[in-house]
């Protein structure tokens, strides 16, 4: 197992993140899905110029799975996976910085919420999770990668196993202190209504796998 640090400037977001004076928490599922769609259609385009590839659109959807005994909740693709350089290059730090170069420009007014208007992509994820959790296998290889982290003190990354290809996003979510509830981000209804909210025009098939009692 090898442990990284991030970039500085992934630094930055990622205590923006975490220490989010932000409101609208819930906008990491929206993030989380984009990316899972968006790893959907590289495959997608891959099949439409790789004969040996056939793109059946009923083997790819998003799933989101909550577990409330273990406050988990999982994002899982069928898309075209990660390799462990990927990983390190495309988790490990922050490719479109849009917002954070914004941010030093209008230096935060009351309450704007910059978040909500720009994608700020993957590390969203710190806003509701204590850990986030990576595992991922990209097609064309036979090896899966875990990549862990728990914010900003930098991130793991080991081989693991995984059957097919494509990236499972697991979030250990945050226990709810006085002034944050996070508990709702285990919540089926919730689940349902934020991607309803946000999500209602990804263009693969959603779905919901809720373990609750
Ligand atoms: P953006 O989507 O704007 O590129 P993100 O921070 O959301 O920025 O994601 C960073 C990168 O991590 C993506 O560009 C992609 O390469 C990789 N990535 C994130 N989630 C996935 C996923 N589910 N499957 C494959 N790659 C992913
Ligand atoms: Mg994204």
């Amino acid at each position: 197992m090898e442990t990284k640090q991030f970039k500085a400037e992934s630094k930055r977001i990622l205590d923006m993140m975490i220490h989010s004076i932000y409101t609208h928490h819930e906008i990491f599922l929206r993030e989380l899905i984009s990316n899972a769609s968006d790893a959907i259609d590289k495959i997608y385009y891959k099949a439409l110029t790789d004969e040996a590839l056939t793109f059946d659109k009923d083997s790819y959807y998003i799933k989101v799975a909550a577990d409330k005994e273990n406050r988990t909740l999982k994002i899982i693709d069928t898309g075209i996976g990660m390799t462990k350089e990927e990983m390190e290059n495309n988790l490990g730090t922050i490719a479109k910085s849009g917002s954070l170069a914004f941010k030093s420009e209008n230096e935060l007014k009351d309450g704007y919420d910059i978040i909500g208007q720009f994608g700020v992509g993957f590390y969203s994820a710190f806003m509701v999770a204590d850990t986030v959790t990576v595992i991922s296998k990209a097609l064309g290889s036979n090896e899966a990668y875990k990549w862990e982290s728990e914010g900003a003190d930098g991130y793991t990354i080991a081989p693991c196993e995984k059957d097919s290809v494509g990236t499972e996003i697991i979030l250990t979510i945050k226990e709810n202190t006085e002034d944050e509830n996070y508990d709702e981000f285990l919540e089926e209804y919730r689940l349902k209504s934020i991607i309803k909210k946000y999500s209602d025009f990804i263009r693969y098939p959603i779905k919901m796998d809720v373990t609750s009692r």
